[in-house]
């Protein structure tokens, strides 16, 4: 599918559901996809990308940002506390604070350097073992230490499970962000952000349907 297209069938479901034309946003996930579609991406007026790794994305972006200074890299995979100074500089928002560990090098950082990434709460809404993100029956109490600390938290992402109704994990997500007076949700990948879009989603991730399969060759 091409980005027009994806563009298209997000204004298509923002109509249906009755929200604004253009108020979800486009997050085209580059990750592990060659530069030249990246290039290509950029070179239709798309400005907002998404990357999984902090390495990947030094060796990568600083190249693009000197020919295109309005352009918006979000981090979406974990994040170390050893590359957390590293990321700062790179990146504009980190949808994977998930742990007070992080939050406090982040707070710490931000107060060193004046400035933070906008910043979205993980929540593991399958609990899965495997996966990152705190856990919904803890979301609450991370919020407020987050804010605690003057950290700049935007929103809320979930990764919904392999095999499961994605709604119904969009749906938890939205119940937290609404009590805890969240506007921010980053939820809805290739398969699923039409979806996304109709619970409410403020930014959707989309890599393969625009990109095509990535190649870990
Ligand atoms: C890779 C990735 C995406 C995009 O996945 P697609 O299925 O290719 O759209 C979205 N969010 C996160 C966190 C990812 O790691």
């Amino acid at each position: 599918m091409s980005l027009s297209e994806i563009q298209n069938r997000i204004h298509a479901e923002e109509r249906r559901v009755g929200r604004e034309v253009g108020s979800t946003r486009l997050i085209a996930v580059s990750k592990v996809q060659p530069n030249e579609r990246v290039a290509e991406v950029l070179a239709q007026g798309h400005r907002l990308f998404g990357e999984n790794k902090v390495q990947e994305a030094a060796g990568k972006w600083p190249v693009f940002r000197a020919q295109y200074d309005d352009v918006e890299v979000h981090l979406l995979g974990p994040l170390q506390t050893n590359k957390v100074r590293q990321a700062m500089g790179l990146f504009q928002a980190i949808h994977s604070l998930d742990r007070p560990k992080l939050a406090k090098v982040l707070a710490r950082l931000a107060q060193e350097l004046g400035h933070c990434p906008d910043l979205f709460i993980q929540v593991n809404t399958g609990e899965e073992e495997q996966k990152a993100g705190v856990m919904p029956a803890a979301a609450d109490a991370f919020i407020t230490e987050c804010r605690d600390l003057d950290l700049p938290i935007v929103g809320l992402m979930c990764i919904p499970p392999e095999g499961e109704e994605p709604s119904l994990h969009f749906a938890l997500l939205r119940k937290i962000a609404e009590r805890n007076g969240i506007a921010g949700l980053s939820m809805g990948m290739s398969s699923d952000f039409e979806r996304a879009v109709a619970m409410g989603a403020s930014h959707v991730r989309v890599g393969s349907a625009i990109f095509g399969a990535r190649d870990y060759g």
